[in-house]
């Protein structure tokens, strides 16, 4: 008996509980399958990551005796014939809880011997319900649920010393070439060096990181997180792996700060889980609040704002720094995601389903799941989010959490030559900065509008 091993979210040997399972039933073939529908919605930063991975895994594979191969169609057409051609029998894959992902996956089960197997999260979503059988929708107690239900050790499985090799010859789509996107180079290697320098290794300024972490996550201009959240995403690395090292580190110190500081982390691999538990149980999400009374706002279609904001030309050199980085590395920092996403929908009063787009758009983490809970989070229509009330003060977020103007001086050059006391505020160089604008939208002005929108719903 033989079977296929179809690679979806999980690009890794390590803790992948999917291979574990087909270890059983030798030789493996395994596939990924470039499935159209997927490609023309990723962007091309992302489609080089995901493919630079794949051909990283596949050389993995040879090490050990296997090969990946790539086919690209409709996943309900290329199966069969992939079952036909490694005359296998079954198919094991890991369960993605995306809406698409379900669908697809529920239509192919039903003509399929297709097995799907619970590896992408700690708990599956069906697991952590309240008393009365509903699912959680604030934070706090969720993860304590999730915490008391976690096995004293999740144990990462190794990967494979060797592979039945699967039948030769079976024809792969070569992949093309493309360059990695600076600052996050693709492979599962780096991923796990990720991870083990910042729960373990110890950085020359700041000691490990994980412990600092309660101290430097919101810093802009330094290297506070971990900068893993694209791995996860593609399952370079597991999630289960991730919290697995968060804990020893908690284990391992006896310093109290230190201690708060890794589990500060742990929460924040619990925020994905929530997010993609609040996914699968309302589904509706992705497309309207999750409290419905603000699908109501009277939203603002103000074009020339939304184009300012996309480039990075509000005039606020905060949120024109975070949304230019994004251009140039397809990552922004977590305080910098609040910061923009507060402005496009507080102060310019945009829909935050333009901002999760875009976002969805230029992100190498890019997640459906996270995303649409970090936005609605921001616009105050999540789940546990922050009231509707709070709108961030870009002038006084920049001074608080990129004290010395280092952030903007790198992604803004335009400003790079002011002090710390001007580079938040340029309006008040005596003269305008050349090249940058003023800013597009005055912040009392905002606030207040913003303020009368979400009171009249
Ligand atoms: P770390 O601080 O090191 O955290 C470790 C991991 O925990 C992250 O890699 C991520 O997987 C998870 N995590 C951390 N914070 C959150 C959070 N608030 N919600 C969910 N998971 C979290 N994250 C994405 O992975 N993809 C997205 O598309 C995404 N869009 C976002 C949009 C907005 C408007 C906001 C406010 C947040 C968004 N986030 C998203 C969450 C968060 O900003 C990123 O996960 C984080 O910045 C990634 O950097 P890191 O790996 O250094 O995180």
């Amino acid at each position: 008996m033989s079977s296929l091993w179809w690679i979806r979210r999980d690009i890794r040997l390590h803790d992948n509980l999917t291979l574990q399972a087909a270890l059983a039933k030798q030789p493996i073939l395994p596939i990924y399958i470039l499935d159209p529908h997927l490609l023309t919605t990723t962007p091309t930063r992302k489609k080089a990551f995901l493919f630079n991975s794949l051909r990283a895994l596949d050389l993995d594979l040879r090490k050990r005796g296997s090969y990946l191969v790539v086919r690209k169609g409709k996943p309900d057409e290329v199966l069969p014939q992939m079952m036909m051609e490694a005359r296998a029998e079954v198919i094991f894959a890991e369960e993605d809880f995306t809406p698409y992902a379900r669908n697809r996956d529920q239509k192919i089960g039903k003509i399929l011997p297709l097995q799907l197997i619970q590896g992408q999260l700690v708990h599956h979503p069906i697991s952590i319900l309240k008393s009365n059988g509903t699912p959680y929708t604030v934070f706090t107690p969720f993860s304590k649920n999730w915490k008391a239900l976690l096995p004293h050790d999740l144990n990462p499985a190794p990967p494979p010393k060797r592979l039945q090799p699967p039948p030769a010859g079976i024809l792969t789509k070569t992949l093309p070439v493309m360059q990695d996107t600076p600052l996050f180079p693709t492979g599962i290697e780096e991923a796990r060096q990720r991870v083990k320098q910042f729960t373990s290794i110890p950085h020359p300024e700041f000691g490990v990181r994980i412990f600092r972490y309660g101290e430097f996550r919101d810093r802009l201009d330094l290297p506070g997180t971990s900068e893993l959240s694209p791995y996860l995403h593609f399952g370079m690395i597991s999630l289960r792996e991730a919290v697995h090292y968060a804990r020893l580190a908690m284990r391992e110190t006896t310093d109290p700060t230190h201690r708060k500081g890794a589990e500060t982390w742990l929460n924040e691999l619990i925020w994905r889980e929530f997010y993609i538990h609040i996914l699968f149980h309302f589904p509706f999400v992705r497309h309207e609040s999750f409290r419905s009374k603000f699908n109501q706002i009277r939203w603002n279609h103000d074009l020339s704002g939304f184009e300012a904001w996309k480039v990075g030309e509000t005039g606020y050199p905060v949120v024109d720094a975070a949304m230019r980085q994004m251009s140039a590395i397809g990552w922004m920092h977590n305080r910098a995601r609040m910061i923009v996403a507060s402005f496009l929908v507080k102060h310019l009063l945009i829909d935050w389903r333009w901002g999760e787009r875009w976002f969805m758009d230029n992100l190498l983490d890019g997640d459906l799941a996270a995303n649409n809970g970090g936005w609605q989070w921001t616009a105050g229509t999540g789940t546990d989010a922050a009231p509707y009330f709070r709108i961030f003060n870009p002038v006084l977020q920049s001074k608080k959490f990129d004290p010395n103007g280092d952030y903007i001086r790198r992604w803004v050059p335009e400003l790079a030559h002011l002090n710390a006391a001007l580079i938040h505020t340029p309006w008040e160089v005596g003269n305008k900065v050349p090249g940058y604008p003023a800013p597009i939208i005055d912040h009392r002005f905002a606030r207040e509008r913003a303020l009368a929108a979400y009171k009249e719903v």
